[in-house]
Order: structure tokens, then C-alpha cells, then sequence
């Protein structure tokens, strides 16, 4: 081969792995191993004292893991990878190395429903404050930035679909700031958006989506970018300063631009333990092999089962960016130009009691919470992931009464037409 970088089809299938060096396993293994020996007494000291690289105990590194670290960071174009046991404990632990009791984060309205439980709730126990910013109006985020800002955070396609992120207008503003900008790209994916291309720090992911691919495991990852300098910035302490559990060692030092996937690893995996089982990395490393594939196929899905919709005479609206005409369309075409991803909403025009309807008596689809299967999903929120918000509060998170939320799958569309067409005349 010449120094050419491999193409992205070939990274989903070769990057990280080789054939296994003592059986010859093509496939990589499942180390299904708690734990690790030691050559002798000094290597197992150099490993504790960060000196150098091994496996001590599943819970900080696995092989198995490791090939599909090093495949997520050779598709995002970043310099290394954490992965953890779910989307959420991927953001969780970002924000463990960048928030100090009593800091803020500025964080987009249009986001995961869970992430906004997540940031609203459970995070104000460590003091860590979100603020909200307007997805669409980058100048929002800019006017909330105070001496306590230590991150900015959004989806490159946003919940609950169908928008689309400016996320160089967003860097911009963070650059300007030197505030790292994270950005969760799970509904993208890298097949279809690289967010660092675009100026972000740090990318996260739920694996549980469209990488795993099959519904099938739970499963998330952190990305360095290897673009934030914090050496020397008092701001961010986990990786600026002295770590006294590592004898005064400072990570931006030792590790230089994957100073802060290190961090993730020997700070936040370490010390509060969302390990991913190596079971569930042979499972979502087996989905990237075909990402290119299932994404390009989520997409066209999509695209048609959109553009049906968008016809159809008890549909009073769709929003899907791949739509023409559709507000994000412009967005779509500048970030996303492969597809405009395969999670979207509809609004029907009779209103709950329809969308109530629609759930129950669609047959290919499934009902439940999820997205990115190769089965086609829906789901009405108003009635289930956001029935506790007041009247008002849902229709802002995107959720009101007539609204359904549907992740197209791998099935073909003519199927998957003739079930929405029965369900919505039913
Ligand atoms: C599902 C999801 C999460 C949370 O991931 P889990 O794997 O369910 O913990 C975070 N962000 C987005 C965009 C998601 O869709």
C-alpha cells in the first residue's frame, strides 16, 4: 500500500484489528477476561504508574475494546477513543473531566430526550449547571458564556430528527471563547457527519444506535480530537494539573493530544466504572463493518418513506431535512450530503388520539424506545418518552399531541409503506 489513507468502507471493516497474533482468529476475539497477568513485578509497576501501555483489568482497558476504540477513532479522524458502556456514561464521563463543582456547560435545547434529563437532573448533584441554548441560533450560545463555561455540547443531527446542527458556526464561537465544543453524534454517525471536520474537541456516542447497528447491546464512546490545548489551562484541572494518583503527573503533559481520551480512561473509567462488556464490543464492532452500507440504505429508506409522507392525506406535516423544501434542507446539503439520517417526525392531523392509533395498529414497525435498528421503529412521545411534561413543555421539546417519531430501518420501502399507508387508514 502507499501512504494514501484508506478509504472509510475500508476503516469500518480493517481499523484496529489484525488477525489474532497467537491463534490467527480472523475475526477479534471476545477477551472474556476480568483481568490481566503481568510479565514481572517492574511491568506491572509501569503499568499502574501510566508508564506504559497494557491491560491491568476490564474495567479500564479490554482488547476486544480496544480494536473498536481504534476503529471509532480512525472513522471520526480522531486520535484515540474510550469506549463505555453507554451513550450516557460517554457524556457523563466527558463531563467528569472538564466540570468542577459549581461550573457551567451551554448545552443545545434540541437534544436526546435522555440528555436533557441527564444535564437537568442528575448532573445538578455534582454542580455541574446546563445552560440552554438555541440550536438554532448560534448566537444564543455565545450570549450565555460566562468565566464558568467549560463546554459546549450538541448533536450534529439533532433529536428527535430532522435538524440538522451548524457546528462550524458553534466552533467559531467556541475557538473565540477556548471553550472545547462536544459534539454527539450518534445520529449521524461518521459515515455521514465527521464533526472534527467541522471544528469540534471531543465527539461522543451511544453505540447502542445505528454503529451497533442490530438493536442487540448497549455500548458508548468518547473521541479525542486531539485539538484542545490544555496544557497550562487552570480551567481544566483533571488534565492540567498534577494528578495525585499518579504521583504528580500531568496528563497534557504525558499525553499530549490524547491527553483527555487518557483522562476518560484512567480518571473516569477507572475511578466510576461504566466498563463495556467485551461482549457487547464484538457486537457493535461487527455492526461498523457494514455502517457504510446500512447507513447509505437507512438514509434512501428514509428519503422515500419521507417524500410518501409529505403526500399523504392524514399527514399535516413531516420533518425531514433530505425533504426539499424542509427549513434544514440548506444545512442538510453543507453537513450531510450522503443522507439526512433515518429518524424523523411526523405531525398527523388527528392530533393525539391519531397518534395513538397509528402506534398500535402498525405491524412492521415496532413500538418502543429506540432508534438505529435494522427494524423499523416508532414511537408517540407525547404518550410515552416525554407524557410527563406539561402540555406546552412537550410541544417545545418537539413533542406535541399529533406528533409521532419514526427510525426507518433496513426493510424494503414498498413494505414499509404499504404498513404506514394500512395503519394510518385504519
Ligand atoms: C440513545 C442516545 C443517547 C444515550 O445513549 P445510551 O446508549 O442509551 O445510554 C445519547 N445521545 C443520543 C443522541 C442518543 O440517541
Amino acid at each position: 500500500m502507499t501512504d494514501r489513507l484508506p478509504g472509510f468502507n475500508t476503516l469500518a471493516i480493517h481499523a484496529g484489528a489484525a488477525p489474532d497474533k497467537s491463534t490467527g482468529a480472523r475475526a477479534t476475539p471476545i477477551y472474556q477476561t476480568a483481568s490481566f497477568v503481568f510479565d514481572d513485578v517492574d511491568h506491572a509497576a509501569s503499568l499502574f504508574g501510566l508508564q506504559a501501555f497494557g491491560n491491568i483489568y476490564s474495567r479500564i482497558t479490554n482488547p476486544t475494546n480496544a480494536v473498536l476504540e481504534e476503529r471509532i477513532a480512525a472513522l471520526e479522524g480522531g486520535t484515540a477513543a474510550v469506549a463505555v458502556a453507554s451513550g450516557h456514561a460517554a457524556e457523563f464521563l466527558t463531563m467528569n473531566a472538564l466540570m468542577q463543582p459549581g461550573d457551567e456547560f451551554i448545552a443545545a435545547d434540541k437534544l436526546y430526550g435522555g440528555s436533557i434529563n441527564q444535564f437537568n437532573h442528575a448532573y445538578r448533584n455534582f454542580g455541574w449547571n446546563v445552560v440552554w441554548a438555541e440550536t438554532d441560533d448560534p448566537s444564543s450560545f455565545e450570549r450565555a458564556i460566562t468565566p464558568r463555561t467549560k463546554a459546549i455540547f450538541c448533536e450534529s443531527i439533532a433529536n428527535p430528527g430532522g435538524v440538522i446542527t451548524d457546528i462550524a458556526a458553534l466552533s467559531a464561537i467556541a475557538k473565540r471563547h477556548n471553550i472545547p465544543l462536544v459534539v454527539d453524534n450518534t445520529m449521524a454517525t461518521p459515515y455521514l457527519i465527521r464533526p472534527f471536520e467541522h471544528g469540534a474537541d471531543i465527539v461522543v456516542h451511544s453505540a447502542t444506535k445505528f454503529l451497533g447497528g442490530h438493536g442487540n447491546s448497549i455500548g458508548g464512546l468518547v473521541v479525542d480530537g486531539g485539538t484542545f490545548n490544555w496544557a497550562g489551562d487552570d480551567r481544566y484541572p483533571a488534565l492540567s494539573q498534577p494528578r495525585p494518583e499518579y504521583a504528580g503527573m500531568v496528563l497534557s503533559e504525558n499525553f499530549g493530544n490524547f491527553a483527555f481520551a487518557i483522562a476518560i480512561r484512567v480518571l473516569g473509567l477507572r475511578d466510576l466504572g461504566p466498563a463495556l462488556a467485551p461482549f457487547n464490543a464484538f457486537l457493535i464492532l461487527n455492526g461498523i463493518e457494514t455502517l457504510p452500507l446500512r447507513m447509505q440504505r437507512h438514509c434512501d429508506n428514509a428519503l422515500a418513506i419521507a417524500t410518501h409522507l409529505s403526500g399523504h392525506a392524514a399527514v399535516d406535516w413531516v420533518s425531514y431535512p433530505g425533504l426539499e423544501g424542509d427549513p434544514y434542507h440548506a444545512l442538510a446539503r453543507r453537513y450531510a450530503p450522503l443522507g439526512s439520517g433515518a429518524v424523523f417526525t411526523v405531525g398527523l392531523k388527528g392530533g393525539y388520539a391519531a397518534g395513538v392509533k397509528l402506534v398500535s395498529n402498525l405491524q412492521l414497525f415496532s413500538h418502543l424506545a429506540n432508534i438505529g435498528d435494522t427494524r423499523s421503529l416508532v414511537i408517540h412521545p407525547a404518550s410515552t418518552t416525554h407524557r410527563q411534561l406539561t402540555d406546552p413543555q412537550k410541544i417545545s421539546a418537539g413533542a406535541g399531541p399529533e406528533v409521532v417519531r419514526l427510525s426507518i430501518g433496513l426493510e424494503d420501502p414498498a413494505d414499509l409503506i404499504e404498513d404506514l399507508d394500512a395503519a394510518l387508514s385504519a
